[in-house]
């Protein structure tokens, strides 16, 4: 008797991590996955350390290679297969392999991890100093550039996270970088108050920032000898560079998935259920491919990131392999740390509460990471909550130490749907080099409960 085949299309986060799922589940599976690069299993969040020069060799991103898939847990890696169309109606999926002929597989259940795609729909965008920096290969060859032709001059478009990571990455290579940002303000969805904090200190860090700035096109020769290259914004802005790097967004990889009938959902991505099933029977889809429900807001949202992908991932592996497992949402975390200072969200801003149609209000204030008389740095935190239901609607902290994870313990009452005086009695650790007796976190619940009581 023939085994089951599990085929998987993508082997970074999602794919292999629903690889090594199935294989835990079930021994006897056949796993195969098509990757349509030349490296699998690698830590997408940390090409920009590489680009600059914390990470030496882009090796030492990839966790494992092909090669232990194959010998540890009998996967069947195949690199440099695009996947280019699904039959669901005969259970097989064609692939292309560079220069060689077209190959059919033949699958009893399948997963779609196909990740997103940078956004470049800018003019001029296919030039050749023009980099992305959304995996190791498009990484690996920004840092040929930078390192063959020595540019002075970067402008990075997009101002997110990735945007900021990458002018890091430039500063600490003695480039003079810009970032234009189309919002009004760095990291979009960051509130006003700790957008100001965060815009003083790219200042400090010589990084200038021209927000409302839209890029229409990028002009000039395109590439070296001449590296001189023109990026046109807003109505009559233009900066001269060496080198441009788009870091615009992230829209989901889903021509494949929508062709074979997938559904999509409302945000484009695919549409799963909690067990990461697709509309069509045995197959399954997960990571940056899929839109996810958000337990604050009550509907699917596109957030794509590395740690719901793995989740997901893992989810999607289980159930295709014959198990039974559920993912259960997310509530908007994310952390970032630039030019030494922590940023970190979790559920709703204001003015996402406001547009949510919440009654919502928000406090604002600054606190200590460690007692005062062992240095602590200072944490800005705001608090948005529900006047109505009087529960926690999100989170945001900025600060040089601890704000990062402080945000988990945030995320976690989200998850747990607590309301504000459920989070001022919570038992945070105190001691005095570790964190302060009052965390921010309960200050800012107790300030929120005098709001509201007043
Ligand atoms: C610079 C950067 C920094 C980041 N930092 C963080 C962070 O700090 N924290 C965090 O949580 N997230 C972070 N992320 C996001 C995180 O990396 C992604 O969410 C994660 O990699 C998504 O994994 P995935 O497997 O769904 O998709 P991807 O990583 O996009 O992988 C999909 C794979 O599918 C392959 N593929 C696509 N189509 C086909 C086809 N037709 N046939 C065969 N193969 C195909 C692609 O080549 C790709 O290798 C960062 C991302 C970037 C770019």
């Amino acid at each position: 008797m023939s085994r089951e085949c599990l085929l998987i299309i993508g082997g970074v986060a999602a794919g292999m991590s629903a690889a090594s799922r199935a294989r835990k589940i079930n021994a006897r599976l056949e796993i195969v996955v098509l990757e349509k690069g030349e490296y699998v299993s690698y830590g997408t969040c940390g090409l920009p350390y590489y680009v600059g020069n914390q990470v030496r060799r882009p090796e030492e991103l990839v966790v494992y290679t092909p090669e232990f898939f194959r010998r540890e847990r009998n996967i069947d890696v195949r690199t440099g297969h695009e996947a280019v169309e699904i039959v669901p109606g005969q259970k097989r999926v064609r692939a292309l392999r560079k220069g060689s002929q077209e190959t059919v597989f033949q699958y009893d259940k399948l997963i779609v991890a196909t990740g997103g795609a940078p956004a470049t729909e800018i003019y001029g965008s296919d030039a050749a100093n023009v980099f992305t920096c959304n995996d190791l290969a498009g990484a690996v060859a920004l840092k040929e550039f930078m390192e063959k032709h020595r540019p002075r001059r970067a402008v990075i478009v997009g101002g997110g996270y990735i945007g900021l990571e990458v002018a890091e990455a430039f500063v600490a290579n003695g480039m003079a970088v810009t970032v234009l940002e189309r919002s009004g303000s760095a990291l979009e969805n960051l509130e006003p108050e700790l957008s100001q904090k965060l815009e003083m200190r790219l200042e400090d860090a010589g990084v200038r920032l021209i927000k409302d700035a839209a890029v229409r096109a990028i002009a000039g020769s395109g590439g070296p000898p001449r590296m001189a290259t023109v990026v046109e914004y807003g109505t009559s802005g233009s900066l001269d560079c060496d080198l441009v790097l788009l870091a615009t967004g992230i829209v989901p990889r889903t021509e494949l998935a929508r062709e074979a009938g997938i559904r999509l959902g409302q945000t484009g991505a695919i549409a799963v259920d909690e067990r990461m099933a697709t509309n069509l029977p045995g197959i399954y889809a997960a990571g940056d491919c899929v839109e996810t429900p958000h337990l604050v807001l009550g509907r699917p949202v596109y957030v794509p990131l590395g740690t719901t992908a793995n989740k997901q991932g893992r989810v999607a592996g289980e159930n295709a392999a014959g198990g039974n497992a559920r993912f259960g949402g997310i509530v908007g975390t994310a952390v970032t740390k630039v030019f030494g200072l922590e940023i970190a969200r979790t559920g709703l801003t204001a003015a996402e509460a406001r547009a949510a149609g919440f009654l919502c209000d928000s406090v604002v204030l600054e606190h200590t990471s460690r007692a005062r008389y062992f240095e602590g740095k200072r944490i800005l935190l705001k608090m948005v909550f529900d006047r109505n239901s009087e529960r926690l609607l999100g989170v945001q902290m900025l600060g040089e130490e601890g704000a990062g994870k402080r945000i988990d313990v945030a995320a976690t009452a989200l998850h747990a749907g607590m309301k504000i005086g459920q989070v001022a009695q919570l038992d945070l650790s105190y001691a005095p080099p570790v964190a302060p007796v009052w965390e921010a976190l309960l200050i800012a619940a107790n300030e929120a409960l005098k709001k509201m009581r007043r």
